[in-house]
């Protein structure tokens, strides 16, 4: 079976995507990209995460090929593929349908820097990019726009959440620090005080993400557990 630890790592962290409440259904997806083929392990549309087993895992090149596997792709492809392209040390994304996260990209309110999970994986708040249909080029054209100011996180208008990074342990990580940001972020504003980590604390912070720094070629990997 081709790229067998990563296709683990996709149903893993799929079922830890339900777990956490990132999603519900078949919503979102996740997927992982072997840095030396170039290919990527890709939940597959419409499948319940509880009942995918690695070799339901879908593997697909960057022009959406089917490589290797019995179902189609997420139908979010396009916007994985476009941010490999993009990012070549990128090697997991998660995108996910979170409620507090989805609440900030319906109200169109950025996230602040307001928790050091999230500020690991932004540099400036967490934006919000503007609509487009589920499964297009935009969708992924919007994703990559709303992480050029150095953020592995945007938030899609009506939509969700998707989040990048260096393994899909960072990836999800990252996912999960969105939705925290957003739910504290919520109450902290009920109780009329939201502050944000100073600027040192920030500029430490983010240098933990592997993605940061100069890129020696050095492939992180996270086995699937
Ligand atoms: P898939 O089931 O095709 O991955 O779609 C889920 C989703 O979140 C679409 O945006
Ligand atoms: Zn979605």
């Amino acid at each position: 079976m081709l790229l067998e630890e990563l296709r683990k790592q996709v149903v893993f962290y799929g079922n830890q995507m339900i777990k956490s409440q990132l999603t519900m259904n078949t919503g979102g997806n996740v997927s992982a990209r072997d840095r030396k083929s170039g290919l990527i392990a890709i939940k597959p549309t419409s499948k319940h995460y509880e009942l995918l087993k690695p070799e339901d895992i879908t593997v697909i090149d960057m022009d959406g090929n089917i490589i290797e596997g019995e179902y189609k792709p997420s139908s979010e492809w396009r916007m994985h593929a476009a941010i490999y392209k993009k990012y070549p040390r990128v090697c997991g994304i998660v995108h996910c349908h979170s409620i507090y996260a989805t609440a900030m990209a319906v109200a169109d309110e950025e996230i602040p820097l307001i928790n050091h999970e999230l500020c690991m994986y932004c540099t400036q708040p967490v934006k919000v990019m503007p609509f487009a249909m589920p499964g297009t080029d935009q969708l992924g054209t919007s994703a990559l726009e709303g992480m050029e100011c150095g953020n592995n996180v945007a938030l899609l208008k009506n939509h969700g959440t998707v989040a990048m990074g260096a393994t899909l342990w960072h990836a999800f990580d990252a996912a999960c620090a969105v939705e925290q940001a957003a739910n504290a972020w919520f109450i902290a504003k009920q109780m009329g005080n939201v502050n944000i980590l100073p600027e040192e604390g920030r500029k430490k912070l983010r240098m933990y993400d592997p993605l940061m720094g100069e890129d020696t070629g050095e492939i992180v990997e996270i086995k699937a557990v």
